[in-house]
C-alpha cells in the first residue's frame, strides 16, 4: 500500500477482498463472535491469537476502516474511536497518568483544551500550554522530568495557526517523548505529520474525513517509529508487564510497530468502551472515497473565498493560511504545498453586530455547530461556542467578537461569493 498513491489509498486501502468476497467493506453489525471451543477464545483474552469477540474492543468493520487511515497517515497501526474528543483522551492517556505532565500547543480545538485542563487535569495530569510561535528557549522550558507528550494541531481550530511540526517534534525526542499530531483539519491528503516527525496522529473524523455531516467519530493512529523501550523508564505502561493481561510487556510482544495501538485497544478500549458503531465506521469509510477529491474543492473554495473577503471594503481582516501575506503563509506552503483546509476566518469593520446580521442574511450558508463538511457552514464563537467569555477574555484567546468562522463546503464557489456580497449588503441595510 505504501508505494501507492494517495487517491488510490483513499479508494481502496486498508480492504482487499479475497475471491467472491463483498467488494465493499462489510457492516459486521454484530456484537459478539462465536468460537468452536474456550480454548480457542481464551488465546484472544490472553492476547496470545488475534481475532474477534466482542464489540466493544474491536470489530472487523472498524479495523478496515482504521486501516485505511493508517495507510493515509503512513502509519503501521491505526483505532477508531466513537469521537475525536475520545480519540485525544486515548492518545494522550495511552501513555501519561496521574503525576505525569504535558506539553501542548495553546493554540487548539476548544474541546480539547477542556479535556487537558480541566478534566484530565482533575485525573492528576498536568498539562503547559505554549504558543504555536513560541521561541526554542520558551518550549525547552515548558519540559519537565515528567513530561510524556508534546500535543498540537496541524492546523488549529479555529485559530488556524500552523503547526512547525518538525521544530515541536525535533524538542519532544530532545526529551525522549513523542509528539502527538492532531491532524483533522488538513487530513492526510494535504499534510502527512508523520513525514516531518510526528509519532502519534489523531483525528476527528466527523470532520473532513466523514465529510458529510453523517457520524461523529475519531482515529487514532501510530507511526510505529517510537522506541518506547529506548526510553523505558518514562513509559512503564508499554515497557512493564500488564497485571490485567498475565504480565504482558507491549512493547516487547508487539514491538515498536504495534504496541500503542494494541495497547490503546487492549485496556483502554476494554475500559472505557468509546468506540465507533461499524454502521459508522462505514460511512467514514464511504467518505474517505472521496477525500482526495473533496479536499482539492474545499481548498479552491476557500482560497476564493479568502481573496474576495480579502478585497471587500467591509472586511476588517480575513485569516487564511493559503493567502499571501497571512502569518502562516510560508510555514502552510512548507507543510502543506497543495493546499491547507476550506476554513476561513474573518471579521467585519461593522464588528459583532455587523457579524451577526451578515449570519442570519446567508442563504447558501447555514448556521451549524459544525465544521468541514461537504455544505457550507458558519459559525460565531462569540454568541457560541465561547459566549460565556466577555470581550476582553474572547481577545486573549484571539477570537475577537467580530469573528466569523466560515468553512467552505464543496460547493460553487461562485454561489458562496455571491451569497456573502448579498449577505453583507442585507445587513448593513437593515443596519
Ligand atoms: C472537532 C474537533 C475535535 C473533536 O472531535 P469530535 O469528533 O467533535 O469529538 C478535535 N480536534 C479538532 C481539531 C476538531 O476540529
Amino acid at each position: 500500500m505504501s508505494t501507492q498513491r494517495i487517491e488510490t489509498v483513499c479508494v481502496q486501502g486498508g480492504y482487499t477482498p479475497g475471491n467472491g468476497e463483498p467488494r465493499q467493506i462489510p457492516i459486521i453489525q454484530s456484537t459478539t463472535f462465536r468460537y468452536e471451543t474456550s480454548e480457542a477464545m481464551g488465546k484472544l483474552f490472553n492476547l496470545e491469537a488475534s481475532g474477534y469477540f466482542y464489540t466493544r474492543l474491536t470489530n472487523p468493520t472498524n479495523d478496515r476502516v482504521a486501516a485505511r487511515i493508517a495507510a493515509l497517515e503512513g502509519g503501521t497501526a491505526a483505532m477508531l474511536t466513537s469521537s475525536g474528543q475520545a480519540a485525544n483522551f486515548f492518545a494522550v492517556f495511552n501513555i501519561a497518568q496521574a503525576g505525569d505532565h504535558v506539553v501542548s500547543s495553546a493554540s487548539i480545538y476548544g474541546g480539547t483544551y477542556n479535556l487537558f485542563a480541566v478534566t484530565m487535569k482533575k485525573m492528576g495530569i498536568d498539562f503547559t500550554f505554549v504558543s504555536p510561535d513560541c521561541t526554542d528557549e520558551e518550549l525547552e522550558a515548558a519540559f519537565r522530568p515528567n513530561t510524556k507528550a508534546v500535543f498540537g494541531e496541524t492546523i488549529a481550530n479555529p485559530a488556524l495557526t500552523i503547526l512547525d511540526i518538525e521544530r515541536f517534534a525535533d524538542a519532544a525526542h530532545r526529551h525522549g517523548v513523542p509528539l502527538i499530531v492532531d491532524n483533522t483539519f488538513a487530513t492526510p491528503v494535504n499534510c502527512r505529520p508523520f513525514e516531518w516527525g510526528a509519532d502519534i496522529v489523531t483525528h476527528s473524523t466527523t470532520k473532513y474525513m466523514d465529510g458529510h455531516g453523517a457520524g461523529v467519530g475519531g482515529a487514532v493512529v501510530d507511526s510505529g517509529r517510537f522506541d518506547w523501550l529506548a526510553h523505558a523508564e518514562k513509559f512503564p505502561g508499554l515497557t512493564e508487564p500488564d497485571e490485567s493481561y498475565h504480565g504482558l510487556v507491549y512493547a516487547k510482544q508487539f514491538g515498536n510497530a504495534g504496541a500503542f495501538i494494541t495497547k490503546a485497544t487492549a485496556q483502554l478500549m476494554r475500559d472505557f468502551g468509546s468506540i465507533q458503531s461499524p454502521q459508522n465506521a462505514f460511512l467514514l469509510g464511504l467518505g474517505l472515497e472521496s477525500l482526495h477529491l473533496r479536499m482539492k474543492q474545499h481548498c479552491k473554495n476557500g482560497q476564493a473565498v479568502a481573496e474576495f473577503l480579502a478585497g471587500h471594503p467591509d472586511v476588517a481582516w480575513v485569516r487564511y493560511p493559503g493567502l499571501p501575506g497571512d502569518r502562516y503563509y510560508e510555514r502552510a506552503r512548507k507543510y502543506m504545498p497543495e493546499g491547507t483546509c476550506g476554513v476561513v476566518s474573518f471579521g467585519l469593520k461593522g464588528g459583532r453586530a455587523l457579524a451577526e446580521a451578515v449570519m442570519k442574511e446567508l442563504k447558501v450558508a447555514s448556521i451549524e455547530t459544525h465544521v468541514a463538511d461537504a455544505r457550507t457552514c458558519c459559525l460565531h464563537p462569540a454568541s457560541t461556542t465561547h459566549r460565556q467569555m466577555n470581550d476582553a477574555e474572547l481577545a486573549a484567546c484571539g477570537i475577537g467578537p467580530e469573528l466569523v468562522r466560515y468553512s467552505c463546503g464543496i460547493e460553487s464557489a461562485e454561489d458562496l461569493i455571491a451569497d456573502l456580497a448579498q449577505a453583507i449588503e442585507a445587513a448593513k441595510k437593515a443596519a
